[in-house]
């Protein structure tokens, strides 16, 4: 059985490795096959595949697309895109100049809540001058000792309804899948347990989501348990979606599960790569 790790993040979005770094981390890990899925942005494609195929490991370009969905915020795993495609590049750079405007606001935010100088602080945390995110921002309330840890941050001060949190319009679902089809890949819904949806809302978005063609669900992921995993297999299934797998991978550390921990897909679920 091959190991696939679909879903991870480097330098060029909020990841803390370079890409050639995660490649040899995911190598380590005994993974077969990996994607590289930085936040709407393919520029550490190249560099991973070189790193990945040396590794010995077939690589799979990647990205997570930012996607504002009724209100909400979700996120569309991209797999196996061509990187050079014209109208998924611009679209990605579209959504990444979205975020300089939004973290400034998200420092006028916090420094109302009593927080000054935190955009400056989370610029430091910034490893690619094309993308800011609001783990750079969380990584700043740590280190400055606001929040014990990138958890806390998130759920005291970054999320829904907390001081530093600025809503935000990404990208319209219908315009994810369709760049990604476009530029000849297939579409994953990343997370679903981590989204703050009702079960009726996940099934309107995960129909949606099928009728405009999309391809998967993420259902093996650290965000999710183990009941988790049966749900959202059931779920695709119903929906005739294939199902996907990634350790979200973003640092050492980081997270719940390391590449090579990941259990196997449940039996039953048609995998994203059935036909790779
Ligand atoms: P952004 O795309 O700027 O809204 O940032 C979203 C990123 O924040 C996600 O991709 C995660 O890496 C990180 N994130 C969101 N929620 C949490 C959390 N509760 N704990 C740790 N990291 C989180
Ligand atoms: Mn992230
Ligand atoms: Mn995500
Ligand atoms: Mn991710």
């Amino acid at each position: 059985m091959l190991r696939y790790d679909l879903h991870c993040h480097s330098t060029y979005s909020d990841g803390l490795l370079a890409p050639a770094d995660v490649m040899r981390r995911a190598a380590a890990g005994r993974v077969d096959v990996v994607a590289l899925t930085d936040h709407d942005e393919v520029a550490g494609l190249a560099e991973a595949r070189e790193a990945a195929e040396a590794a010995g490991m077939r690589f799979i370009p990647g990205s997570e697309i930012s996607v504002t969905w009724e209100g909400d915020t979700v996120h569309v795993v991209a797999l196996g895109i061509d990187p050079e495609n014209t109208r998924l590049t611009a679209g990605l750079a579209d959504i990444r100049a979205g975020r300089d405007a939004r973290a400034r606001r998200i420092g006028d935010a916090l420094a109302q809540a009593g927080i000054p100088d935190a955009f400056d602080g989370a610029l430091t945390y910034v490893t690619s001058e094309r993308l800011i995110s609001r783990t750079h921002f969380a990584r700043y309330l740590v280190e400055t000792g606001h929040v014990r840890d990138l958890k806390d941050a998130f759920k005291r001060y970054l999320t829904t309804g907390k001081p530093g949190y600025v809503p935000h319009a990404w990208a319209s679902l219908a315009d994810a899948v369709r760049w990604i089809h476009g530029a000849g890949g297939q579409a994953v819904i990343a997370h679903p347990g981590r989204y703050k949806l009702t079960p009726a809302q996940l099934r309107a978005l995960v129909a949606e989501f099928r009728d405009l063609g999309g391809d998967a669900l993420e259902i093996v992921s650290p965000s999710h348990t183990p009941q988790q995993y049966n749900d959202f297999a059931a779920l695709a299934r119903t929906h005739g979606l294939k199902g996907s797998c990634g350790t979200d991978f973003h640092g050492p550390g980081e997270s719940r599960l390391e590449f090579g921990d990941l259990p196997p897909l449940p039996a039953g679920v048609d995998p994203v790569w059935s036909t790779w």
